[in-house]
């Protein structure tokens, strides 16, 4: 494995999303003395919070899988996660609403989840689902240690013995391909297959690989803290400062100075100078190359498509709803065509409801509620849609009422609060392309052929986040902190 070159006992950290804090807390148990620079008030990025008239909004991630990587984070510190975070699984972890009327609860036990299906689709289809969890955990445990929880460094680094057995598995055939030889009814077909969106890419278009999401958030399971997923962020913050590393929140940083080959600290919008043996950028990656660092050739990526989130404070409360709904809309191939292919906002959309207060009430004011409503739409490459104008409105309302419709009365009447995220809101936020969700996932920018944590010329520069390896999501940003740390100690993650 390459590593900086080097000292490396003061790093400074610019950026306290996920990843950085991720990082922050390894290097802070390796000894290192660490300075995180951010240039928000609070931590978590695109983790954060939205506070308005006694709502409490997350600002992107709802869906939190894999909590035992925050536990390692904290672990490198020696803290419990129990001691910062109150975490509950989510029972059912999604509810999937489809066109025909009916609902499928995804529960993550799987003789309970085998019987929902058997319910819904028929017994032939729940031996399917069986099959599919033998399939996907063993997909998920030969890519885990090999390809996603390593610094890879050449695509020499991928021939091991667990890439034989993923070919022989069929993982790189298309993963609607896949999924379509488990189950036959289209209901089930789309709730083990629509994670590929999470990834940047259509079902059709994804390779099997990319099953592993799925396998994490309907058999491994969702979990949700009290206080929702900003609570992550806080605690892993909070964690870091107990532990000597020193955090100065409101603060930009606007270049990262450089002599002989090596970053020797950044400067900051107020003039600071902070120097530095090793730096780490957070910031989404394109715009970290472009806006950061000194000028250099970038190689042209594809992007995943972006999103608009709806937050929505309201006194209507929908007592048959779950704290995630799915909702599909009649057209499957045709929404991503809309979406990914031709740069177009969803005619029939498949939209994501999120309920949280159901969960956690002290998230709204008394006997009130909140909901996040996530729809994907084209990132601003693919189609330059002018978000700043009455386009945002116009779009709010027509998913309020496209919820209206699929059964939620009186949604509109019942909102006091609601503030629409869209791409021109993602892009203002330092993100290439206006999509929160990073370059897509496609072969060629996976794994080793993904931009890598080390910068191509400066010897200590580092990057972690979703723009880096191995990609996007919370639980890949917290692995992109250990192994941007592992760069930086040596440590094999
Ligand atoms: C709407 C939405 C929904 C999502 N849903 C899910 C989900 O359900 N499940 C899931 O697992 N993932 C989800 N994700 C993806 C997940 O949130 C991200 O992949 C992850 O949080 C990104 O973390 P990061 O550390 O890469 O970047 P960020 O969180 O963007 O952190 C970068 C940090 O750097 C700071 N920064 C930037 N520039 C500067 C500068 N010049 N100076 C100082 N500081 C700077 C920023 O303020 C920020 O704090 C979602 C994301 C969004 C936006």
């Amino acid at each position: 494995m390459r590593t900086v070159k080097g000292r490396t006992d003061r790093v400074v950290v610019v950026g306290a999303g996920l990843g950085g804090l991720a990082c922050a807390l390894h290097l802070a148990g390796s000894g290192r003395q660490v300075t995180v620079l951010e240039r928000e008030p609070v931590p978590g990025g695109r983790a954060g919070r939205l506070s308005v008239d006694g709502y409490e909004f997350d600002t992107g991630p709802t869906v939190l899988t894999m909590p035992d990587l925050i536990a390692e984070a904290l672990g490198a510190v020696g803290e419990e996660l129990t001691d910062w975070l109150d975490l509950s699984p989510l029972d059912p972890a999604y509810r999937a609403y489809y066109p025909d009327g009916s609902t499928l609860d995804v529960i993550t036990d799987t003789t309970r989840m085998a019987a929902e299906i058997a319910r819904v689709c028929g017994p032939r289809e729940a031996d399917g689902y069986l099959r599919f969890v033998d399939y996907a955990r063993n997909l998920w445990q030969w890519e885990r240690a090999d390809f996603i929880e390593r610094n890879l460094d050449a695509p020499t680094d991928l021939l091991t013995g667990n890439l034989l057995k993923l070919f022989a598995n069929g993982a790189f055939r298309r993963l609607q391909t896949k999924i379509n030889q488990f189950f036959r009814d289209p209901r089930t077909q789309r709730i083990f297959s629509f994670q590929a969106m999470y990834a940047g890419l259509s079902p059709h278009d994804a390779l099997a690989i990319y099953t592993v999401i799925a396998y994490l958030d309907s058999v491994a399971g969702v979990s949700f803290p009290r206080g929702g997923i900003h609570a992550v962020s806080r605690g892993m913050a909070g964690a870091a400062e107990k532990h000597g590393v020193q955090f100065r929140y409101g603060t930009t940083v606007t270049r990262v100075e450089t002599a002989n080959g090596r970053a020797t600290g950044v400067i900051t919008a107020d003039g600071d100078f902070v120097p530095a043996d090793t730096v780490v950028l957070n910031p989404d990656l394109p715009v970290a190359y472009e806006d950061l660092l000194p000028p250099s050739r970038q190689r042209k990526l594809t992007y995943s498509p972006s999103c608009v989130v709806l937050h929505i404070g309201s006194t209507q409360g929908y007592g048959k709803i779950a704290h995630h709904n799915i909702h599909f809309g009649r057209s499957w191939k045709g929404t991503f065509d809309e979406v990914i292919r031709r740069g177009e906002l969803m005619t029939d959309p498949s939209l994501l409801v999120t309920n949280p207060s159901r969960t956690d009430p002290s998230v709204a004011p008394a006997g009130k509620h909140t909901y996040y409503v996530l729809a994907p739409v084209p990132n601003l490459e693919r189609a330059p849609f002018d978000w700043t104008g009455d386009l945002t409105q116009r779009y709010a309302e027509q998913l309020v009422g496209t919820l209206e419709e699929r059964g939620y009365v009186g949604f509109g009447d019942g909102i006091e609060v609601m503030e629409a995220v869209t791409p021109a809101d993602w892009a203002a936020q330092g993100m290439a392309a206006g999509t929160p969700f990073a370059a897509a996932h496609s072969l060629f920018q996976t794994g080793p052929f993904r931009p890598s944590n080390l910068h191509r010329k400066l010897d200590n520069v580092v990057f972690v986040g979703s723009g880096t390896q191995p990609g996007v999501g919370v639980p890949m940003v917290l692995i992109s902190g250990k192994l941007a740390a592992a760069r930086i100690t040596g440590a094999t993650a």
